[in-house]
């Protein structure tokens, strides 16, 4: 009988020389326990810069600043719904929270964000998106439309980073980038100033490829002038795109599931996706399926809720029980049904997000 481990702890192993080369920490075992929620119990988030401030925070039932970002550049797709699932968790927490609708980084940093204009229409939808999915208004605030505080801020923190420093984390100095840089590290720094929240642990969850922004970030708020905790970062495991060693993308609309796509898009990008299915039914009947390299069942180990629904899908892929055309219509059918609400709630909340875009 094949090994079973549906929360595919063993893949961590992976991820072993990220722990050497970025000195990051491993999520430790004791917090993993105390957070009762799926990212973490599957061992979806992986590592840690100092999130033990913000666990005594929970514990303590203390606030803390939950603050994440996400840059306006395209229509959402599930792995921003990952980003924001961990927001509503902390959120449910007790958090002071912070979500950033990125439309002015977008346009600073993506080559095919042609104006602002662009941007603010992506950021409406966005918006609509994270309300739907439960976000308030309150949480939820557009960069093109802050304070002039906010402002004043992001231009303090350029004043306290060298463009050496800039060329030595990201090896360019492209000026759109710089700015885009500038206010991401205001997104996550201001929510300490005094007329926000004030000095608290603050957490915010990333792809570890993001690891160089939140490493400038703890570097940067010890020359500011203000009393700031050093920012916590949680770490998502990687997401892959639908296809065989594809990355999530937009510009590829087949590698990912867009919270906007319909239900045929889903069914055919499932369909065609990459599996851990056999060459012949017959060898997957008696070697049983891959669900460790599947791209479907990543989808379900990151998004499907049931505990026991994600082990059936492990146990019958293993034992070859169930073959992947099968398996594959489950996660059809639960994927359009979460879809079609969610489009629904998204479209009663247009107006909503126009305004906080708009004004
Ligand atoms: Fe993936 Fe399901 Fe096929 Fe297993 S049976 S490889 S989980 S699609």
């Amino acid at each position: 009988m094949p090994k079973i481990d549906p929360w595919g702890s063993a893949a961590i192993t992976d991820y072993e020389h990220v722990f050497r080369e970025f000195g990051l920490g491993k999520f430790p075992e004791s917090v993993r326990k105390q957070l009762k929620h799926r990212f973490f119990q599957r061992n979806i988030i992986i590592a840690h810069r100092e999130f033990e401030k913000v666990a005594e925070r929970i514990k303590q039932k203390k606030p803390f600043i939950n603050i994440t970002g996400i840059a306006s550049s395209g229509p959402y797709h599930l792995g921003h719904k990952v980003d924001i699932d961990l927001f509503l968790f902390f959120k449910e927490h007790g958090a002071k929270n912070y979500f950033c609708v990125c439309d002015l980084d977008a346009y600073s940093s993506r080559e095919k964000i042609k104006t602002v204009q662009q941007a603010k229409e992506i950021a409406v939808q966005n918006a609509a998106d994270a309300l739907a999915l439960g976000l308030s208004e309150k949480d939820i605030r557009v960069q093109s439309g802050r304070e002039k505080e906010y402002y004043g801020f992001a231009f303090e923190l350029g004043k306290k980073i060298t463009a050496s420093t800039f060329e030595a984390i990201y090896g360019h100095l492209d000026l759109g980038k710089v700015s885009a840089n500038l206010l991401q590290y205001a997104d996550i720094l201001h929510c300490q100033l005094p007329s926000y929240s004030g000095k608290m642990p603050s957490v915010t969850g990333i792809g570890l490829d993001q690891d160089p922004h939140a490493r400038a970030v703890r570097d940067l708020v010890k020359r500011l002038p203000y009393e700031m905790e050093v920012p916590s970062f949680i770490y998502f495991r990687h997401q892959s795109g639908l296809k065989e060693g594809s990355k999530m993308s937009s510009s590829d609309p087949d590698t990912a599931i867009f919270l906007s796509d319909s239900q045929a898009d889903v069914k055919r990008k499932i369909g065609n996706c990459f599996t851990g299915g056999r060459n012949t039914a017959e060898e997957q009947r008696r070697a049983g399926g891959r669900p460790e390299i599947c791209k479907k069942y990543e989808i379900d180990l990151f998004h499907l809720e049931s505990d026991a629904k994600l082990r059936g899908i492990f146990e019958k892929c293993k034992s070859g029980k169930r073959l992947c055309g099968e398996c594959k219509q489950l996660t059809i059918e639960y994927l359009n049904g979460f879809l079609q609400q969610h489009q629904a709630k998204a479209k009663k909340n247009l107006g909503k997000a126009r305004k906080l875009v708009f004004g």
